[in-house]
């Protein structure tokens, strides 16, 4: 039978970190842990390492692989550089981001862009943590719930009612990725509880669909954060460079 609430999710999301080493000694022992933790396990783990590692880490089988990113194009073919939702599906990879402000912001990621590639991720099998968020002029300006339901709203055009079981929103306010600031817990849960409350006039499965929030998550914010009604994980960024660190968020969200 399908969950009738959310399961909660804490993702990793290592970026352009760490070298390989580094890599393979964090990815270790916050696996070991995860599995050496029974009571941690009520909350689902994943990590997004770069691009290079993925395959490697997929074949361990041990904890969910998330891609940071995935092409436009679908399938093969003459595509120098590009990564398709159907190489990534064939290498393990279970999860992708879609949406990230930095791909957003950096990279040129528009509207059109991102449709094209939940359209792929999807139609691949992938599940989409889709990242929403608005920027501190945006916020500032009360614009806040109007951007991310607009956002939303781009991604429910091209998602089928069948496909909602395969996506997972992040919630993460530009102005506090990587900056130290979080949300206040009574902001992001506001927010959260406007994103359900948009979701159930999209698809009857909405109270399934969980909801992170991302913004400088660390240990000392996790327990009050995973308090909140309607925030089910974290997208974590900074924090989860630190097997430590990454364990007590886990923790928070494991009550
Ligand atoms: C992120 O990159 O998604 C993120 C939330 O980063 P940080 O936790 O470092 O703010």
């Amino acid at each position: 039978m399908t969950a009738l609430t959310p399961q909660n999710w804490v993702i990793g999301n290592w970026k352009l970190n760490p070298y390989f080493n580094e890599a393979k000694q964090l990815f270790s022992a916050i696996a070991q842990q995860y599995q050496n933790q029974a009571e941690l396990q009520t909350c689902h783990v994943a990590i997004a390492p770069p691009a290079p590692y993925l395959s490697f880490f997929a074949t361990q089988q041990t904890l969910p692989i998330v891609a940071q990113d995935v092409s436009t194009i679908r399938g093969q073919g003459a595509y120098t550089g590009e990564v398709s939702a159907d190489l990534l599906k064939e290498t393990a990879v279970e999860l992708v981001l879609i949406g990230h402000s930095e791909r957003r912001e950096l990279f040129g990621d528009d509207a059109e862009k991102l449709q094209q590639k939940i359209k792929n991720a999807l139609q691949a099998g992938l599940t989409i943590v889709y990242c929403v968020g608005e920027s501190l002029v945006q916020r500032e300006a009360g614009q806040a719930q109007s951007v991310v339901i607009r956002q939303l709203q781009e991604l429910a055009d091209v998602t089928h009612d069948t496909e909602w079981k395969n996506i997972i929103i992040a919630y993460e306010p530009i102005w506090a990725i990587g900056t130290g600031k979080t949300a206040s817990p009574q902001d992001a849960q506001q927010m959260h509880a406007a994103i359900r409350v948009y979701l159930q006039t999209l698809t009857t499965t909405a109270n399934r669909i969980p909801l992170l929030y991302g913004g400088s998550v660390k240990p000392e914010n996790a327990v009050e954060l995973a308090a909140c009604a309607d925030i089910n994980g974290a997208l974590v960024g900074g924090a989860s460079l630190d097997a430590a660190s990454f364990i007590s968020i886990i923790q928070a969200f494991a009550q």
